[in-house]
Formats: C-alpha cells, structure tokens, sequence
C-alpha cells in the first residue's frame, strides 16, 4: 500500500486528491510554486515542497524539481491530477525510473494514446467506432492530400496528431484552403506540441460530445462506468457536464462498454480514463482519449457512488479492481458547471483577491474548489476556481438543485462566468438535453 502521496499538480484537482488521500490514510506532500503558498491544500498537507518560480514550465512543468521534491519527501506515489504533467509520457517514464509509483498508465500506454494517429489505430483495430479520416499522418503531396479530402468529403477538420486543449485543429471546406490549412496547422503543431504530424478527419457538423469513463487495474479488470456528456462548450473548452447522457439508452451504453473494454485490454490499460466521442444520429465516433483523472469527473461519481480518485490510488497501490462490470449502476442524474475566474461576457481573466466566498449547499449538491475569503487568484495559471456539482434522483432535479446553488453562490472581489451558467440553465433547448458542440456559440452569437 502507498503510504505518502506527492501531488504533482494545484487548485481544485490538488485538493480533491489530498482529500482522497486523507480518506485512505495516505499522507500528502504538496508542492507549489512561489505564487501558490496560500493554496488551500498547500495548507491542509502533511508537508510542502516549493518547486519554484510562478511561471508553470519552471515549477508544476519542471521535472526535476518534482522528482527532487518527491526524493526529499520519501514520497512512494506522485499523482500528476490533470493538465501539467499528466499526459507526459516522459514524466510517467522518469517518475518510474526514479523508483516512485505513477499514479497513472504505463508510459508506453501514455505514448500510444498521447499521438492520436496512434490512438485511432489501436481503436479501430478493437473494432471501436471512430470517425472517417485520413487514418495516417498527412504527407507533404498537395494532390494525394486532395485525394483525402475528397474520399472523405467536405467538410474536414485538420488536427494536430499530438494537439490537446481544443488547440491545433482547422476547418476546411474546399480544395482551394486544404494545402494552406495544412501548412498552417502543422506549424501550429510544432509551436506548440513540438510534433508537426496532423492528420485530416470528416467534420462532423451537429456532433453532440460524450465521453465514456474507464477504471482498470493491473490485473486485466476493465470497468466502463457510464458516459458524460459535454457538448457545452466554449473554444472546445467544456462549459457544462452532466451524467448520463440524455437520450443514450441501455443497449446503446452496452454496445460501446464490450467494444471499450475489448480495447482496453487490448492495451494492457491501467488506471482511470476516459475515452472521447462524438456522437451524430445515433452513432458514436472515437476522437481521443485522456490517460488521466478529468475536470468533470465528479459527475460520474455521483451517478455510480464510485470515488474515482481513491480507485486510482488503490489501483496504483496495486489492488485489484473490486467492482465487477455488472455491479455498476447508474442512479440519477448529476449535472457540473464549471466556474471560472472570467468576465462572463467577454471572457477575460479576473484574477485577484476574493473579498467573500460563499459555497452553496443544499441536498445533492457537491462544491469542489480551494477557495476561500481572502484567497488571492493568482493570474498565472488556469482560470477555473470552483465545480459546483447537483444530483438528482432525475435530470429536472438536477437542474432545479443547480440553479439553487448558482443563485446561492456568493464570489466578490473577481469576476466569474456564474452568470454565464445562470443563462444557460435557463435555455428551453438545454433543458430539453441533446444540445451539439456549437450549439452555446451559437446562442452567444459568436458563430
Ligand atoms: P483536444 O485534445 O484538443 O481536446 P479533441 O480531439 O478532443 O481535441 O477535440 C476537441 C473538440 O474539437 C471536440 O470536443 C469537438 O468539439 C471538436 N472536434 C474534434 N474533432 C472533430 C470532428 N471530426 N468534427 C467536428 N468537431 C470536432
């Protein structure tokens, strides 16, 4: 069992890990950067380690000021939590190579899932369904790549193999842009993925997000807990999540936990994940998976009792999975809304000192977040501060117990996108459920 866990990571996910370590007895090594001392978990942990200067790629991205804090701590485990270092293959390697746990896949798993040209391949070959596309990387040929393009059928969306956070992707609706926009999204992808392999996919048009949640063990166990779905978003950045999915029935559900797993065992999988579709009159299409703990996992928690992060503690600590597939159970429904430190209408960052924070409360309702009266939100990283999650015994519920707790929720000092949340769970179409990918810009007249 592990006895000392070291948090590679910061926010609301550092303190939802620490939390989950307290449960378990596990005691906790934070570290921080020199902008974060004040960090809730920061306080609450058995000791602190600090890594370094504001800037990410000098503390929460630098790995050997990680690796050191880890060594000088005694840690047994790191859990990377999501963002930074989570998706890191190397990290993984070097966590392992240094004689610490990874609380997380194997780095080969990391690398195959990281590149998602590989990531395609390995599902397709399970038979999961994925969407029409160029399968390999695109070459340098303008006609072979007009070819793609006309195999698969305007319009097409071109992506960066090794992109991730909604960046490094192009729209293309005819032959006259396709060669520009390749050229263009590969130099984006070597800015910024130090990777220049994209690859073309049909762009599907009216596509709802669902994603599916994945927990598997050492020993060959795969569990699929149910799907979330997240097509409310912003820039391809998720606004609102909830579990299950409107409108997937049963046999659906079924259908893609025998194809999940196939694949996953298939990959010697191990740890939490989640595997991301689109999904377009009543079909599914694989885009991506994350070898990591998400933002919205929570609303899967709710809806199976499952407690996502002690599972993958445990697993890393060598247990066996000890839920079987048919033991899970979807009861309910959750429904999360994630607050940022933003203008809710032209989505600037605000970060600053908090004067009052008031959580909301309430039956059913879940608050995640390191907050408190007199924190300072320190400007230099993500702008997310808070997940107030509702559960019901049904989606109205949900609904109605989230709109309580936004109106409940007092933030002053900074501004946050509440209110932004507060118009969307007033939407006729949202509450009907099912809305697609484009359907908040849509609304908010930015498309
Ligand atoms: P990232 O790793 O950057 O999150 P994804 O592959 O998960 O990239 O895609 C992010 C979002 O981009 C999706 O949730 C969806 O909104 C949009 N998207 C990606 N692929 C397609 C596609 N083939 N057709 C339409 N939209 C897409």
């Amino acid at each position: 069992m592990i006895d000392k866990v070291l948090i590679a990571n910061r926010g609301e996910i550092a303190l939802r890990i620490l939390r989950a370590c307290r449960e378990l007895g596990i005691k906790t090594v934070a570290v921080h950067s020199t902008a974060d001392r004040n960090l809730k978990h920061v306080l609450l942990a058995d000791e602190t380690v600090c890594i370094g200067p504001p800037s990410s790629k000098d503390s929460y991205l630098n790995m050997p000021a990680l690796i050191a804090a880890a060594e000088v701590t005694d840690s047994v485990a790191i859990h990377p939590g999501y963002g930074f270092l989570s998706e890191n293959a190397d990290f993984a390697e070097r966590v392992e190579k240094s004689g610490f746990i990874f609380v997380g896949p194997k780095a080969e798993t990391i690398r195959i899932m990281g590149d998602k040209v590989s990531a395609i391949r390995t599902m397709k070959a399970a038979g999961v369904p994925c969407v029409p596309g160029s399968g390999d990387p695109l070459g340098d040929d303008p006609e072979e790549n007009r070819k793609i393009a006309h195999k698969i059928g305007y319009p097409v969306i071109i992506k960066a193999s090794g992109g991730g956070g909604g960046r490094g992707m192009r729209v293309v609706h005819s032959d006259a842009a396709l060669a520009t926009s390749i050229s263009v999204t590969k130099a984006e992808a070597l800015a910024a993925f130090s990777n220049d392999q994209v690859y073309m996919e049909k762009f599907l048009e009216r596509p709802r997000h669902v994603e599916f949640q994945v927990l598997a063990d050492n020993y060959g166990n795969v569990v699929v807990l149910g799907e979330r779905d997240c097509s409310l978003q912003r820039r391809h950045q998720k606004i609102v999540e909830e579990a299950p999915a409107p409108g997937i029935t049963p046999e659906m559900r079924a259908d893609m936990v025998v194809s999940i797993t196939k694949a996953l065992k298939a990959v010697g999988y191990r740890g939490a994940g989640t595997l991301e579709f689109l999904y377009e009159d009543g079909r599914f299409y694989f885009i991506e998976m994350n070898t990591r703990i998400q933002v919205e996992h929570p609303v899967t928690e709710l809806v199976t009792g499952i407690d996502l992060v002690k599972m993958q503690l445990r697993i890393a600590g060598g247990e066996p999975l000890p839920i079987k597939q048919e033991d899970v159970r979807i009861t309910g429904h959750a429904i999360e809304c994630r607050i940022n430190a933003e203008d809710p209408k032209t989505f600037m960052p605000s970060p600053g000192p908090v004067k009052l924070w008031h959580a909301p409360g309430g039956p059913g309702i879940r608050v995640d977040s390191h907050l408190y009266t007199g924190y300072a939100v320190p400007p230099y990283y993500d702008s997310l501060i808070a997940k107030v999650i509702a559960h019901g015994e049904d989606r109205d519920t949900a609904i109605a117990r989230m709109r309580n707790a936004l109106s409940e929720m007092v933030v002053e000092g900074i501004k946050t996108n509440a209110p932004l949340h507060q118009e969307i769970f007033g939407h006729a179409a949202f509450h009907q459920g099912g809305v697609d990918i484009h359907y908040l810009e849509r609304r908010l007249g930015l498309k």
